[in-house]
């Protein structure tokens, strides 16, 4: 064996791109030109997240270095909780993920007992939210993880705050890209693997393929060839196996001694954050530890507020919130973000001065990443001037914003253009926004959020677009085209006919009229003909008019005799022999793959 030893570089939540740099003695630029290809723009002194580290650490292939998380304690909701002695058994938090189609509404459904499928708009879930159910008297709650690469973001959160991942495989389909980046995510989120192989109903279905793809290609080794992994035949269908399923899943559990304080006070994370006419904020709460009341103040990052109503899963009003319980709450004065973490404070005063300092940090934060596309080009040293599309997003909701980000981010455009977010939040689109829309040809993209009439004029009257989607896929689409619009635009030729000269009757200063034997194609007047000798391209010409015999035609074929009106800009001296190549030339708009 050789010196190989390796390097291990522990980071917490983020790293600056300079600082990894350093730690990796690689120039800065490396690391930035990196991140670029990989659709990030990145300063120096811009943070990048653990995850982000560890695809560019990967792809820079630098096999002898390994980074390790190492959770930050930041800010005054960040801190660790150290379980009592009291600490008493919680329900797991179990998220459901895999590809797409593979089932993961229909099993959700099938658990729950509900139907939610039909109203998803464009068949993804939007929200991410979380439920609860029984199994022997016992609780799981679910985490209703959305099911498309477009939401890895949110998915992505979805899986650190959870115990145990639920793999759905389609039986009939296999291990699919999605399932291999659930697999991930459930792994660096330290989460058990209960893998659930779907749709077993089907008679396409083969459970031995899937479980040979997990254990040859995955290392999930089923529990019943040996391995450790607990893999469950199921049809959300049908209802075949649910049961046993949540029994494995509590069974995966309670290997794991999940425990909680009940008696300290509540604490926990923000699953979901958004505005409703006559509601205000309705903040969607995962208590992790203490009991939550009505009452109690609460903040989280740079919001707060005095919990009004305390709703469970089903918007049912409850007293009390232990440990694992998903809620809905009001009150809060501002949205959280999604991923926030939420803590009790005693009263508005100290809640009031704990997000003034979440507030100072955050702002620290923000400007050391504010960077323009030129900072970075100019960085790069890149010679070419990239196009920028300039955009604002505004959502209904803090996952559903994270989510749409993420994927225009992902639109590759190779480099040639841009993306600029100038502006985003969570809610309806304000004259705030078109105001800074305003006079730099930016877009304003609405999700799920609503155009008020008074925002509407002023948008009309300042001449910015706004463009409202309901549907993330159509969003992204219309995003992809805007970008295809700023690619200047490529020149296509086609080849339409040959001709060999067989006499030449008149040369003029910028005319030749002349006669030949079509020897392929069509040739009509209008076209642009290339004159060779040889391999020798003599001109461009134009073709003016076209003959068959004394009369003027249309469209001469192959095979046809014809007399020719050529066009050129310098006098033009054509031989018999020569030959001519017609052919047609458009501006074609190039398109992102
Ligand atoms: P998701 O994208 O992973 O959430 O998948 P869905 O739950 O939307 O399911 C995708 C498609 O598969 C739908 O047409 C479902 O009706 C179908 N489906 C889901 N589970 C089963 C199953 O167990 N058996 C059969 N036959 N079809 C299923």
């Amino acid at each position: 064996m050789a010196d190989n030893q390796e390097k291990v570089v522990v980071i917490a939540d983020s790293i600056t791109v300079g600082e990894l740099a350093e730690t990796l003695n690689l120039p800065v630029t490396t690391l930035i030109g990196e991140l670029f290809k990989n659709g990030i723009i990145a300063t120096i002194n811009q943070k990048i997240d653990f995850e982000t580290a560890t695809i560019i650490v990967d792809e820079l292939h630098l096999e002898d270095v390994r980074l390790e998380k190492r959770e930050a304690a930041t800010g005054p909701t960040r801190k660790e909780h150290v379980l009592t002695d009291n600490a008493v058994e919680r329900p797991p938090i179990v998220a459901v993920m895999g590809h797409v189609d593979h089932g993961k509404t229909s099993l959700l459904d099938a658990i729950l007992e509900t139907k939610t499928v039909d109203d998803e708009a464009g068949g993804i879930t939007q929200h991410i939210s979380a439920y609860q159910v029984e199994r022997n008297n016992r609780k799981i709650t679910l985490l209703d993880t959305p099911g498309h690469e477009a939401f890895a973001a949110l998915r992505q959160h979805g899986a650190t705050l959870t115990d145990v991942v639920i793999i759905v495989v389609a039986a009939d389909d296999g291990v699919k890209p999605q399932t291999v980046e659930a697999i991930r995510f459930a792994r660096e989120a330290n989460a058990k693997i209960v893998v659930a192989i779907n749709k077993i109903d089907k008679e396409t279905a083969n459970p031995n393929l899937v479980k040979t793809q997990l254990a040859t290609e995955h290392n999930l080794n089923p529990e019943e060839w040996g391995g450790d992994v607990i893999m469950v035949e199921v049809s959300a269908k049908t209802g075949q196996g649910l049961d046993k399923l949540l029994e494995n899943v509590l069974l995966v559990a309670d290997l794991e001694e999940l425990k909680a304080d009940e008696d300290t006070p509540a604490e926990g994370l923000v699953i979901e954050a958004h505005m409703e006419t006559g509601r205000g904020s309705v903040v969607g709460l995962l208590v992790e530890h203490g009991t939550l009341h009505p009452g109690h103040y609460l903040v989280a990052g740079t919001a707060y507020g005095k919990v009004r109503t305390l709703l469970d899963f089903k918007g049912t009003p409850i007293k009390e919130a232990g440990p694992s319980t998903p809620v809905t709450v009001t009150g809060f004065k501002d949205l959280p973000q999604f991923g926030d973490t939420f803590s009790l404070v005693k009263n508005e005063k100290e809640a009031r001065q704990a997000t003034v300092a979440a507030r100072l940090e955050r702002e620290k934060e923000a400007a050391s990443t504010n960077v323009t596309s030129a900072d970075i080009l100019k960085m790069m040293n890149q010679q070419h001037e990239a196009e920028e599309f300039t955009i604002i997003v505004k959502a209904d909701v803090q996952g559903s914003l994270t989510s749409v980000i993420d994927s225009l981010r992902l639109i590759d455009t190779g480099g040639q253009i841009t993306l600029r977010i100038v502006g985003s939040g969570v809610g309806n689109i304000t004259e705030n926004d078109v105001h800074l829309a305003a006079d730099s040809g930016t877009v304003i993209y609405g999700f799920n959020v609503e155009l008020p009439p008074a925002v509407k004029r002023q948008a009309t009257r300042d001449k910015v677009e706004v463009r409202m989607y309901k549907v993330i896929y159509e969003l992204l689409d219309d995003a992809k085209r805007s970008m295809e619009a700023l690619l200047s635009p490529e020149v296509k030729e086609t080849e339409l006919g040959k001709l060999t000269i067989k006499g030449v009757f008149r040369t003029m200063k910028e005319e030749v009229i002349c006669g030949g034997e079509v020897t392929s194609g069509k040739i009509t007047p209008g076209l642009q003909a290339r004159v060779l000798r040889g391999k020798e391209q003599l001109a461009e010409v134009e073709v003016t008019k076209v003959q068959r015999g004394q009369v003027e035609a249309k469209e001469v074929f192959e095979g046809d005799m014809c007399g020719l009106s050529l066009k050129t800009d310098k006098k033009l001296v054509i031989e018999e022999g020569d030959k001519l190549e017609f052919f047609s030339r458009e501006l074609v708009k190039r398109t992102l793959s």
